[in-house]
């Protein structure tokens, strides 16, 4: 085995990616400590009255069949056309909920949505984007029972990772994972 090593650089990168995995990554990935525990979601979908409690990663896992559910719960209503959620706006709530000391359920008024349905809504709804990440599975319109919308929008807005919109009138906040911005 040492012949791998005392050649040149160049010859070190000869070794397929195979050789390094044997014998470089794995002692180095065995010495990495293990990523343990779980995070879940509890989310209620305010149009359909669909209700979910998931564990979507554990033990630096993601789910797929947890994703599954939430792909599913978080679907466009209107059309029922379900889209891939994007995993950092799941960690996003995570994160919101954990900084907010909020254990309940999130309230979901809007998470993914077709582009026909977004064009419906844009047709006679003030404020609805036409690129908007809902279109891309990276946003949801939520609130949380018993925590102040204006609460979730500046815990929202401090962490910094993505869009925040306040929609005191309709009850909600919007979050994405796009670029920082506000509204
Ligand atoms: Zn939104």
């Amino acid at each position: 085995m040492n012949q791998f090593f005392d050649g040149t650089r160049r010859r070190f990168l000869q070794i397929g990616i195979a050789a390094l995995a044997t014998t470089v990554a794995r002692p180095v990935l065995a010495a990495m400590p293990r990523i343990q525990g779980a995070r879940a979601l509890s989310f209620h979908n305010m149009h359909t009255d669909e209700r979910l409690h998931v564990t979507y990663w554990k033990d630096g896992k993601y789910d797929r069949v947890a994703w599954q559910k939430i792909n599913h719960i978080l679907r466009d209503h209107y059309s029922g056309d379900v889209h891939p959620m994007s995993v950092r706006l799941m960690d996003l709530l995570y994160d919101l909920q954990h900084k907010m000391k909020h254990e309940g359920t999130v309230e979901v008024v809007s998470g993914y949505r077709s582009p026909k349905t977004n064009l419906m809504l844009a047709s006679y709804t003030d404020g609805v984007a036409k690129n908007s990440y809902h279109l891309k599975g990276m946003a949801i319109d939520l609130r949380m029972p018993g925590a102040p919308l204006s609460r979730i929008y500046r815990t929202a807005l401090g962490m910094r990772r993505g869009g925040v919109g306040y929609y005191p009138e309709s009850e909600f906040v919007h979050v994405d994972v796009g670029p920082v911005r506000t509204w």
